[in-house]
């Protein structure tokens, strides 16, 4: 990402804040209720945003050490964990999630600057630097803090964020040969329906309704 790092992580902060207040007022019947998400809970969402904080961390062990530790185990090892944790009381989670955060936000304050640029492994498997890490971390407390359902639009989400996202959702759209171009509509709008979160207020040139694109994130 081109954004720097100072902007990044402070989009962490505001998606942390964000995805912190959703679930604050949550009792266990609205931690068990669905999230945006196909098949998932909230508790299933918070137990994978908590989970994602420790995968994080462990790249950045990574980056400072040299020491190989990658983000999970294995798909079966996330998806298991993420399972497990939909089993937990949701205050227990929201606890979770709360502490994992601050550890994140704390291994990034600390990171020494040449870190930065060396290089790990992502779960999808591609190698990048750690500076990207700050903006993994972005993209899933801001999508995500939609994605609970509690209320957060994103027209919540800081537009710097969105401009960020849609160029790259575009550029991976646009290079798997999907159509990303000529979407009319607001930026929130327009990020949204590329993120393949709802088409409402999104129209092509000719203003007929944007097709919903495949699924992302
Ligand atoms: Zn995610």
């Amino acid at each position: 990402m081109s954004t720097d790092l100072g902007a990044t992580l402070s989009f962490v902060t505001t998606g942390t804040k964000l995805c912190a207040d959703a679930v604050a007022g949550l009792d266990e019947a609205g931690f068990a209720a669905p999230s945006a998400l196909p098949g998932w809970t909230r508790k299933h969402l918070v137990t994978h945003l908590a989970a994602n904080a420790e995968a994080l961390l462990r790249l950045l062990h990574w980056a400072t050490t040299g020491e190989r530790t990658p983000m999970y185990s294995s798909p079966e090892q996330r998806n298991a964990d993420i399972e497990a944790g939909a089993q937990r009381p949701g205050t227990d989670l929201a606890r979770w999630f709360t502490t994992s955060a601050a550890r994140l936000d704390e291994a990034l304050t600390a990171m020494p600057a040449d870190a930065w640029a060396a290089e790990v492994v992502t779960a999808q498997g591609r190698t990048v630097p750690a500076s990207e890490i700050p903006w993994m971390r972005a993209r899933e407390v801001l999508v995500h803090a939609v994605d609970l359902a509690t209320g957060v639009t994103f027209a919540d989400l800081p537009d710097a964020f969105l401009s960020a996202l849609g160029d790259e959702i575009r550029a991976k759209r646009a290079a798997a040969g999907e159509q990303v171009d000529g979407l009319v509509g607001s930026l929130p709008a327009v990020t949204a329906h590329l993120a393949g979160r709802g088409t409402s207020g999104v129209t092509t040139q000719d203003g007929a309704p944007a097709r919903a694109p495949s699924p992302w994130l």
